[in-house]
């Protein structure tokens, strides 16, 4: 095989991961975020007043249904749940209204609870940034790359 063939297929490869990341990201942005709106506002406000209840009425339309296996990451716990979903009722609609994040826009295999997500997103937040760790490294990798400083100190 010569070797511009080579380049090709692993150009080939970038491209269509490029593109698949794009397409999800215009999915994520385009249909699938604005949807869940709704419904993660009116989980917080049945979840505010205790008004929230912990289980989804079974969907009665004539459209095909399939089952979805997801765990489910919970603050102090894992859970598997079968999830049934339709054109009618997506599986983000369906978790988010259930207080759980999905990690995909159309199939997930996991979900994430908005408690987790809010404790992930303050500790991002409140994380001290540690620049010694950052700077040891960039140490490391310029005296790789022949580029060492003159003087004792690091960065
Ligand atoms: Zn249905």
């Amino acid at each position: 095989m010569a070797p511009e063939a080579n380049v090709c297929v692993v150009q080939d490869k970038l491209s269509c991961h490029a593109w698949q990341k794009h397409a999800q990201a215009r999915r994520w942005g385009g249909d699938v975020l604005p949807s869940l709106i709704h419904p993660f506002m009116r989980f917080q406000r049945e979840q505010n007043t205790g008004a929230w209840v912990d289980s989804i009425e079974p969907c009665m339309c004539s459209q095909h249904h399939h089952i979805l296996k997801i765990i489910c990451v919970h603050m102090e716990y894992l859970e598997d749940i079968d999830l049934v979903v339709c054109s009618h009722r997506p599986a983000a609609i369906q978790l988010v209204s259930q207080g759980l994040f999905p990690c995909s826009p159309l199939a997930p295999t996991l979900a994430v609870s908005m408690d987790m997500l809010e404790f992930v997103s303050d500790l991002f937040v409140n994380m001290a940034p540690n620049e010694r760790a950052w700077a040891a490294t960039l140490t490391k990798y310029l005296k790789a790359c022949g580029h060492e400083f003159a003087t004792g100190d690091s960065l």
